[in-house]
């Protein structure tokens, strides 16, 4: 667990994180959001110390941060920024083995773990491992560098804005294979993003920021229909939040049972998507399917309206 207590960063006169406290739950993801300017940045590279704070202090396991050299503390914490800042004269491979080298990892281990990485992230080894990042796509090259910092297991992996520069489908993918990621290796994450979407999607806790300060840090549906303050609700978008808060149960999750004539969708699909496929196709009700395409129950229309209400 990572407690942020009374952290704030000062630029001469200028306060630009104000007395932050937060505690974030090993192997959950947090999200950071915020308009620009606002402290994400720099909130989150003072609990790796890319930057010291000017007050307050940040414990991970209730040690204090500050008790080991900064250098050491950040070969224990994954960091991912935008536009992934690999090493270009550097294989992918040798890329991804930046931290297990300076770990001093035998070589053997470090080959299982660049080849297992290069797996979870549908990067055939044969192909990429030896390849340098500019024969990659941007997809490829982010996958890289979310791989590197995994490298040495660590706990903790910060990400800065980690998808900005992808596409939407690319993006989508991305945000798939971190959920994965984060139930495979169960690696707590913090991630900055100013996309409210990617935040509602990815977050089991959002924390808003606004001007340096902490404005509220809670679950996603508790920001839709709770705003504390008339900012949240404006950044979590009034005209959107009844959508929003059907995208965050699944259709597996709302499924009553019974069968439907009307179309089918996974279980795994949002409320959202059920409704968009019920609009679209001028039905009452879908079937909802497990995985292996089996009727698992079915949504009405009423049902999945009721969802979309505080
Ligand atoms: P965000 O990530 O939310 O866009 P940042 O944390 O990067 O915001 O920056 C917050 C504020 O602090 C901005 O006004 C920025 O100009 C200022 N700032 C960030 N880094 C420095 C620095 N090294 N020196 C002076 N001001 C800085
Ligand atoms: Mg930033």
């Amino acid at each position: 667990m990572i407690t942020v207590e009374n952290l704030s960063k000062q630029y001469g006169a200028a306060t630009v994180v104000d007395d932050v406290s937060m505690q974030i739950e090993r192997n959950s993801i947090t999200v950071v959001v915020g308009t620009s300017g606002s402290g994400k940045s720099t909130l989150l590279r003072m609990i790796n110390r890319l930057v010291e704070p000017s007050g307050g202090r940040v414990l991970i396991d209730g040690k204090d941060t500050r008790a080991e050299p900064a250098h050491l503390l950040r070969r224990r914490i994954g960091y991912v920024i935008q536009g992934h800042g690999l090493f270009p004269h550097r294989t992918v491979a040798e890329n991804i083995a930046t931290v297990p080298r300076l770990l001093d990892w035998d070589a053997a281990r470090i080959r299982a773990r660049v080849e297992e990485l290069l797996q979870v992230f549908q990067l055939e080894p044969a192909t990429y491992a030896e390849a340098f990042p500019h024969q990659l796509s941007g997809g490829q090259q982010q996958r890289v560098g979310v791989a590197r910092a995994l490298a040495a297991e660590p706990a903790l992996l910060l990400m800065d804005e980690p998808f900005g520069a992808l596409d939407p489908i690319i993006r989508a993918k991305a945000q798939d294979d971190l959920l994965d990621i984060q139930c495979r290796f169960g690696t707590t994450i913090v991630l900055v993003t100013h996309d409210m979407d990617e935040a509602f999607r990815l977050g089991d806790r959002v924390a808003v920021m606004s001007e340096g300060r902490l404005l509220q840090y809670d679950p996603p549906a508790a920001l839709l229909t709770r705003p504390a303050d008339p900012f949240v609700a404006r950044l979590t978008g009034q005209a959107e939040r009844a959508m929003r808060l059907l995208s965050l149960t699944t259709a597996g999750e709302a499924a009553v049972p019974g069968s439907s004539t009307g179309p089918a969708v996974p279980a795994s699909a949002t409320l959202r998507e059920a409704l968009s496929e019920l609009l679209w196709c001028g039905a009452e009700s879908v079937a909802v399917l497990d995985a292996e395409g089996r009727p698992r129950g079915r949504l009405t229309l009423d049902l999945i309206l009721a969802r979309g209400r505080p």
